[in-house]
């Protein structure tokens, strides 16, 4: 599997786009799909027509608020094959409020249909098998296990670590984590350091921290402290940026 990170912005950055990433495996999923996603998609041409599904970790705008236009463009691009959209109870009455909202008549004269699968259960996605597990957000947030052969991506969406989020983290070789700040949790988000320690205790085959949705003063101050979190460490913490990726398994 790889994963290509297409924002890793937190809601009000200025520099970079939303958390959102695409991930290519035996299917191919997008995670997450904020505000000004749909037009970082359009830089990767291919993750458009290729894309398979969506999952979507929670409902907040910066996770979300992209997808009526990402429905407009796979329609311009005369998509056929469904398009399935993952995400817990609810998903499907909020995403099509959405795109209702934005395109009333979209929604009528789409060339493809709209897949819903709404659950907090493990299921199968092609080949993958995602599993998810409730983090501690503000809005009711699911992180996401992808397995897809011997390759195993977490990602958490927003929130901190739960005890959850801990089980289902443990077998992860690439992880996707919010950690907003590096030190003191800010709000309900994580801190990079909290999400270190946790790995070094608890995960042994990861490879790779990705450290996301950070504030910008975080970012603009401290990256250089975000990496050297893992010195003497099994796994490296990376602060990616838009258009990175990594590849696991
Ligand atoms: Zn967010
Ligand atoms: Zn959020």
């Amino acid at each position: 599997m790889r994963l290509e990170f297409i924002g890793t912005g937190n809601a009000l950055d200025t520099m970079m786009s939303n958390c959102s990433f695409f991930v290519r495996g035996s299917k191919n999923l997008l995670v997450d799909c904020g505000y000004d996603i749909p037009r970082r998609l359009f830089e990767h041409p291919d993750a458009i027509t290729q894309i398979d599904g969506i999952y979507l970790t929670h409902f907040h705008g910066d996770h979300s608020f992209g997808f009526p236009f990402l429905i407009l463009a796979l329609e311009k691009q005369g998509r056929r094959d469904a398009l399935q959209i993952i995400g817990q109870p609810g998903t499907k009455e909020f995403l099509l409020g959405l795109l209702r909202m934005a395109y009333p008549s979209v929604i009528d004269r789409l060339s493809f249909e709209l897949e819903f699968i709404e659950s907090i259960n493990p299921l199968r996605f092609g080949g993958m098998q995602l599993e998810f597990a409730k983090t501690a957000h503000g809005r009711s947030n699911y992180a996401v296990k992808i397995s897809d052969n011997d390759a195993v991506i977490g990602i958490s969406g927003d929130g901190a670590l739960s005890d959850e989020s801990r089980d289902l983290f443990t077998d992860c070789q690439l992880l996707v984590h919010d950690a907003c700040t590096l030190e003191e949790p800010y709000e309900t988000h994580e801190s990079a350091r909290n999400v270190v320690e946790y790995c070094a205790k608890s995960c042994p085959t990861l490879r790779a921290l990705a450290c996301v949705h950070l504030l910008e003063s975080e970012r603009a101050e401290r990256k250089v402290d975000y990496m050297a979190l893992a010195a003497n460490l099994h796994f490296s913490v990376m602060v990616p940026e838009p258009g990175d990726s990594w590849a696991v398994g």
